[in-house]
């Protein structure tokens, strides 16, 4: 199959080379989910861009994730040809530069950023210089793209611990914090009366899944509180929108690794052979139809990561500089979608 080569700068949470016939098919289109709630899946393999949601309340529009500020940009114009409500608000599902360094264009378009407050926590400690510490992904991105340089970090304002809800009788968003999975401030917005569920990257449809600032074992705990929602509808932080599926599948992916790690573990491996065995743990996961999706370049750091986390020791190879703690700020992760 022809491959698409794409390279993403450091600071993101994916870096993927993608095939985009395959994964892009419906990008920088308008869905509508449910009326008044709207998809946009973003052009990750050729602009770095996360998805985008959107609810047209009486009163305002609520954005879920804020995207980089070039995504915003593609974004906005698209609410306001359905729309001449204000975007009073735009809600960050997480730290990442792909779903928060574009807070500041909505903040000049009048919106309040909302988040989490663990993803204040994690920008102080990843993404910036801004409350006095070192310079962060932030400053580093700005090196790389011409949007974050011409932009500035503008931090979430308004914070939930547990909870946020918005509800004008017609439209019920509620805004929810289950634990860690993708980051340790994973946000979710989810609209009960339509049973959707905008998940950011704590659930992705494609070979998406950056571990290095989660943990792979509460991922599947966290996500596996949220399937109690039951909703009908995800809508991811990369890929298309799907089923309910799609979060099964999620949460698949990562069991079964885990399982296999423990088989290998169980079976008295040591850090040598369960290396040696990645490659065959990876076939195991490509043979699940649909599971096959999520394999990808971050496959040996997830792999390492989930081992570690069951107590193994790191492997001495690049993927332990994406182990959770550890910064990764110098590497560059390039990759490709293994089929
Ligand atoms: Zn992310």
């Amino acid at each position: 199959m022809k491959k698409i080569y794409l390279r993403l700068a450091l600071g993101l949470c994916v870096f993927s080379l993608v095939p985009l016939e395959d994964l892009h098919a419906e990008v920088n289109k308008t869905e509508e989910v449910a009326p008044g709630v709207y998809f946009h899946e973003g052009d990750l393999g050729r602009r770095g861009h996360c998805n985008n949601g959107w609810v047209v309340f009486d009163d305002f529009v609520l954005v879920i994730d804020a995207n980089f500020p070039s995504g915003a940009k593609d974004v906005i114009p698209k609410i306001r040809a359905l729309t001449d409500k204000p975007i009073r608000f735009a809600f960050d599902t997480h730290h990442h530069g792909d779903h928060a360094y574009g807070n500041q264009v909505w903040f000049e378009n009048g919106a309040t950023v909302v988040a989490h407050e663990g993803v204040v926590a994690e920008m102080k400690k990843y993404e910036t210089g801004f409350y006095g510490g070192a310079a962060g992904r932030w400053e580093d991105t700005a090196k790389n793209r011409e949007d974050v340089a011409a932009s500035k970090l503008k931090p979430p304002t308004l914070l939930f611990r547990k909870e946020m809800i918005f509800d004008d009788g017609r439209h019920r968003v509620e805004l929810l914090h289950f634990g860690t999975a993708h980051t340790r401030g994973d946000g979710f917005a989810w609209l009960p009366k339509e049973r959707i569920l905008f998940t950011g990257d704590a659930c992705v449809n494609g070979p998406f899944n950056y571990t290095g600032d989660g943990n792979i074992e509460q991922w599947v705990k966290t996500l596996t509180l949220v399937q109690e929602l039951g909703p009908l509808t995800i809508c991811p932080g990369h890929g298309p929108m799907g089923d309910n599926s799609v979060l099964v599948d999620q949460i698949q992916f990562f069991s079964l690794l885990r399982a296999e790690l423990k088989k290998l573990i169980k079976a008295g491996k040591n850090t040598a052979q369960v290396k040696e065995s990645m490659e065959t743990v990876k076939t195991t996961l490509k043979n699940q139809d649909r599971l096959q999706r999520y394999v990808g370049s971050f496959f040996s750091a997830q792999f390492e990561q989930a081992y570690v986390e069951l107590g193994g020791t790191p492997f001495e190879t690049k993927a332990a500089a994406v182990l959770p703690h550890k910064p990764k700020d110098k590497a560059v992760v390039l990759g490709r979608v293994e089929k």
